[in-house]
């Protein structure tokens, strides 16, 4: 008999992945495999970084910064994932204007820049710059929607709250 689950599952787990320049790999394996799937190709470009939606790929500066690659990565998640970006702009962006608290200046340009930074930031340092119980919260969203807590680095002295 046709095993379908034993198809699936080889499906998935030999979906390619790009071809990485050699000094992105390290910060590339830390990223989730179903993020990394979804890229097509990752270049070098004198330039800080660049997603592009149509073909699902990102460009990464020359001088290594893991913190980029994260970024354009998660542009792209957002991109092939529609109800990831209408649910991220409905619950923080009204007008055009951020809600609550965009992680840098550059997130609060616009809903795209405001989840690659807080996605960026919270794959980074486990935790994210916002209020206890910051409504709406970008840390909730995150953790409930984009990553698992063991995609997540751990904090020494516990929860990251000012
Ligand atoms: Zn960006």
């Amino acid at each position: 008999m046709f095993d379908l689950f034993g198809a699936l599952f080889f499906v998935v787990a030999l979906a390619p992945e790009p071809k990485i320049p050699v000094e992105y790999q390290e910060a590339w394996a830390t990223i989730p495999l179903r993020y990394r799937q979804l890229v097509t190709r990752v270049d070098l470009a004198d330039h800080p970084g660049r997603a592009y939606r149509a073909e699902l790929r990102v460009e990464v500066p020359r001088k290594v910064r893991a913190s980029a690659l994260v970024h354009e990565v998660m542009h792209v998640a957002m991109y092939a994932t529609p109800e990831l970006e209408r649910g991220w702009e409905r619950t923080f962006w009204r007008d055009s204007r951020p809600l609550g608290w965009p992680q840098s200046k550059y997130g609060a340009t616009n809903y795209r820049e405001d989840f690659a930074e807080a996605a960026e930031e919270l794959h980074e340092n486990g935790c994210l710059n916002e209020p206890l119980n910051a409504v709406p919260s970008r840390e909730a969203f995150l953790r409930e929607r984009v990553f698992r807590a063991e995609e997540l680095p751990t904090l020494p002295f516990g929860p990251c709250r000012r």
